[in-house]
C-alpha cells in the first residue's frame, strides 16, 4: 500500500502487500502546519 500526502502530495511510504491500493495521511510539514491550525482553532472556541 502507498501512503501520499493528502495535502501537498507528496509519497510517504509504501507498505508491503495491496500495491494497488493508495491511502492519504499527511507528511511532518503538513502534518505540523494542521496540528498548528488546529491549535489556532481550538484557542478561537475556548472563549466562548
Ligand atoms: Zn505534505
Amino acid at each position: 500500500m502507498y501512503v501520499r500526502c493528502a495535502y501537498c502530495g507528496r509519497w510517504m511510504d509504501a507498505k508491503p502487500g495491496h500495491l494497488n491500493m493508495i491511502s492519504h495521511g499527511l507528511c511532518s510539514p503538513c502534518f505540523e502546519r494542521e496540528m498548528a491550525r488546529i491549535d489556532e482553532m481550538a484557542e478561537e472556541n475556548t472563549g466562548t
